[in-house]
């Protein structure tokens, strides 16, 4: 016979951890989370850059040593023009995501929760079984350390789970750890270069003074070849303590959070990255807090339906900033060097004060279209997205 959880969740991240607290926050679930590396929160692959406001609504208050940096200025390229924004406002900061994938384990586990590392799910039963003794249960998890069944399975396994249907809209990043002294300390680089990163950018990270997160992604591209050619640029010596190169999806979320009534996809695993960025802790640790809501209220109603609540709630978040985000990554998968330079000098010193005043960090299309704002970028995007403009200027 195979052991019994109430909920199994595929994958010991931000997403899949976040669900595991919500569903054990009133304690009478049980709630295991797999995790097939050996440790959670590595290894680590992703730029630590989040809101403090995020956070808070993540239900996480950053102890000191898990803030890298706080971010207080970005210096935004095109291949030959660039503007600095001042984004003290905006709260941002880097953070250490070893340290919060640990810290939101401890909370679930303060919960009840079950975590186990090294533990890789093969598959899910298609089939409704019932399982001997537990009425609840109706599905058998395949996993390295055998059989377990269980009434509600999460997939939380980031872009991994996601190539396994569809390919479309992931690229391949990099990034590596850096010592150099180009890298200033509180300001963030964005590099965009339709050429070298196509539909992407490069991007540098400090997380304190001469150290920082450097990384590049794009369709099609060589993460390796393109970070060291971005970091020759640079014109100094630098040295890399660390490398690691993994894929990015911003295609927008999949069509259906749930299917056949009991299983629950969250996080990566949905698309729910942001289609300009790649950034998702704060959208897919979203996404596993009110799954984990849901999935919490199916079982005290006993009515798996309750489950659509999930889909309904993050949509209603998300939906209208995603779709808007998809269409400028329309833009940034058409837009040549020579317009996104024509696009760059069109952008005055009101227009920056202007974004800087609007800012939004995890809602940031309305100060994106600030910047395509001018008499030239909306010259530029018409021609690109034709009358799909109005969608994103409302
Ligand atoms: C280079 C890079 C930089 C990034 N920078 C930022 C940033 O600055 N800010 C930001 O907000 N976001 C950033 N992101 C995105 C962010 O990391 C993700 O959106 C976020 O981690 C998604 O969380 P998740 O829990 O859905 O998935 P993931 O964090 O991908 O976690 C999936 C987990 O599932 C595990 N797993 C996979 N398969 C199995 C299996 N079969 N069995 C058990 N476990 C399994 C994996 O080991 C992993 O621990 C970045 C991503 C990359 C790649």
């Amino acid at each position: 016979m195979s052991d019994y959880f109430d909920v199994i969740i595929a994958g010991g991240s931000v997403s899949g951890l976040l669900a595991a607290r919500e569903i054990t926050a009133l304690g009478n679930k049980s709630v295991i989370v797999m995790e097939e590396d050996p440790e959670i929160g590595t290894p680590q692959h992703c730029g630590g850059l989040v809101s403090m406001d995020g956070m808070k609504n993540l239900g996480v208050i950053p102890p000191p040593n898990m803030i890298e940096a706080k971010i207080n200025q970005a210096k935004i390229s095109s291949p030959s023009y660039s503007f600095n924004l001042n984004t003290e406002g905006q709260n941002i900061i880097a953070l250490d995501r070893r340290l919060l994938d640990k810290h939101i384990a401890l909370q679930a586990q303060r919960n009840g929760v079950e975590i186990r590392t090294r533990c890789s799910v093969r598959s899910v039963s298609e089939k409704k079984l019932n399982v001997d003794n537990n009425p609840g249960s109706s599905q058998i998890v395949k996993t390295s350390e055998g059989d377990f069944s269980c009434k509600f399975f999460v997939d939380a396994r980031g872009v991994a789970s996601m190539i396994q249907n569809n390919r479309h809209g992931i690229f391949q990043s990099g990034q590596y750890e850096v010592y150099a002294s180009w890298i200033e300390n509180g300001k963030v680089e964005v590099q965009f270069d339709r050429d070298k990163y196509p539909g992407f950018f490069a991007w540098i990270i400090p997380t304190g003074f001469g150290v920082g997160k450097v990384g590049v992604a794009g369709n099609g591209i060589n993460p390796a070849t393109a970070l060291k050619s971005y970091m020759g640029s640079k014109g100094e010596k630098y040295s890399v303590v660390r490398k690691v190169y993994a894929p990015i999806c911003v295609s927008g979320p999949i069509e259906n959070f749930i299917s056949d009534g009991q299983k629950v996809v969250v996080g990566d695993a949905a698309g729910q990255t942001k289609p300009t960025t790649a950034g998702g802790i704060y959208s897919c640790g979203m996404a596993g807090i009110l799954a984990g809501r849901a999935i919490s209220n199916a079982f005290e109603k006993n009515d798996s339906n309750v489950l659509w609540n999930y889909q309904q709630s993050w949509l209603g978040i998300f939906h209208d900033e995603f779709n808007k985000m998809l269409l400028v990554r329309r833009l940034l998968e058409r837009i040549d060097n020579k317009t996104l330079d024509q696009l760059f000098h069109s952008v005055s010193q009101s227009t920056i004060r202007e974004i800087c005043r609007i800012g939004g960090f995890d809602f940031h299309t309305a100060a994106l279209t600030k910047i395509f704002g001018s008499r030239q970028g909306i010259k530029i995007m018409k021609a690109i997205l034709g009358n799909e403009i109005r969608r994103l200027l409302i």
